[in-house]
């Protein structure tokens, strides 16, 4: 069993936190929180709680929560952290990693240069093995990888040009917009493609992001030029092994990413997540090596398998088919056509 400490339980944090808890090969030792909100009263009833540092400590007593120690405490407990404090706070804590001699997850709001390797689990698993500190990529990125990965093993890649509309922010934050708003980023390409090439390493590719006013998922829409012709049928077809890509096609009814979501809630799994990413299959077209299609990713989840993946690799007991058949197989992932 592996003792796997979650620094962070956000978005991200709590999703893997649950997702390692449900493995047969490894145990959540504990989770580190700063505050004692809702979230840490309910996740009190699951995990052992664990603080930054001494000073948060009054607030959780004050509340009724147990502490059970410090983030020193949880590391000196455990054999891997996975760090998914907010973008720029994983930089800071990798030096007590380093330190302390411990493993560490990053995940992708942290900059490539944090880890040895940076993760996919279908792109690049093999370059996680054995490794200390690994960078599970975004959750944009992860989805762009996972469509593209097939299409590259089986016809070969010349280009890809994506156009990711993004969703403003995560559906329990009422800071952030924007909430009437277009807001296109100004560089091209965006930094979704240079982070790509981190997992597909030598891919020719350019990115546009475009953020708009929606919480519940991003919608891609990508253009492929292929090494060689396809139909339309060859490139479904190419998708068809992989649990975690998902087909959703015109009998299904669904058009948006609120159907999408809707959709993830029929399938009754925790926290109603998506973690496959979802191809329209009526969008996909194909013209000689041009291949055009467009997918919804749900941002909350899509990156919780590879964080148990990346787990494996990096302690070296599993390989690539193995690992991602034992974590679909406890997260209720199969291959599923709409
Ligand atoms: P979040 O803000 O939802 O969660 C971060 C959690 O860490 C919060 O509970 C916060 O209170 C806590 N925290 C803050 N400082 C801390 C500290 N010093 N020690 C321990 N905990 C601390 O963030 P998130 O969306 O889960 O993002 C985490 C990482 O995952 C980022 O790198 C982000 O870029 C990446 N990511 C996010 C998404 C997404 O859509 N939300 C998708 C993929 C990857």
């Amino acid at each position: 069993m592996i003792r796997v400490g979650i620094n962070g339980y956000g978005t991200i944090g709590r999703r893997v936190a649950r997702a390692v808890s449900l493995q047969d090969d490894m145990i959540v030792t504990g989770i580190v929180k700063t505050k004692p909100d809702y979230v840490s009263m309910v996740a009190s009833k699951d995990f052992k709680i664990f603080v930054p540092d001494k000073s948060y400590e009054k607030a959780f007593q004050d509340a009724g929560i147990k502490v059970e120690g410090t983030v020193e405490n949880l590391i000196d407990d455990s054999e891997i952290i996975v760090d998914a404090t907010p973008e720029g706070q994983g930089e800071k804590n990798k030096e007590l990693y380093v330190k302390r001699q411990i493993k560490a997850i990053f995940e992708g709001g942290e900059e490539p240069e944090i880890a040895q390797a940076s993760f996919n689990a279908y792109s690049n698993f093999e370059e996680a093995r054995s490794k200390d500190y690994v960078r599970v990529v975004s959750c944009n990125t992860t989805a762009l990888a996972r469509t593209l990965h097939p299409l590259r093993e089986r016809f070969g890649i010349k280009f890809v040009d994506a156009t990711i509309v993004r969703r403003a922010t995560d559906p329990n934050d009422s800071k952030k917009g924007p909430i009437n708003a277009v807001e296109p980023s100004l560089s091209i390409p965006s930094h979704h493609a240079p982070d790509l090439k981190t997992v597909m390493g030598g891919l020719n590719v350019s990115t546009i992001a475009i953020k708009a006013p929606t919480t519940l998922m991003h919608v891609h829409a990508v253009r492929v030029d292929l090494e060689k012709d396809a139909s339309k049928n060859d490139v479904i077809e190419a998708w068809g092994s992989y649990r975690r890509i998902m087909e959703v096609g015109k009998n299904s009814g669904i058009t948006s990413t609120g159907q999408m979501m809707d959709l993830a809630r029929e399938f009754g799994r925790d926290r109603s997540d998506l973690y496959e990413i979802a191809v329209w299959s009526q969008s996909v077209s194909v013209q000689g090596n041009r291949v055009s299609y467009i997918q919804a990713v749900h941002q909350e989840s899509d990156v919780v398998p590879e964080n148990v993946d990346a787990i494996r690799s990096m302690f070296d007991i599993a390989d690539r088919d193995r690992s991602i058949s034992m974590t679909d197989g406890k997260l209720k992932i199969e291959k599923r056509v709409f």
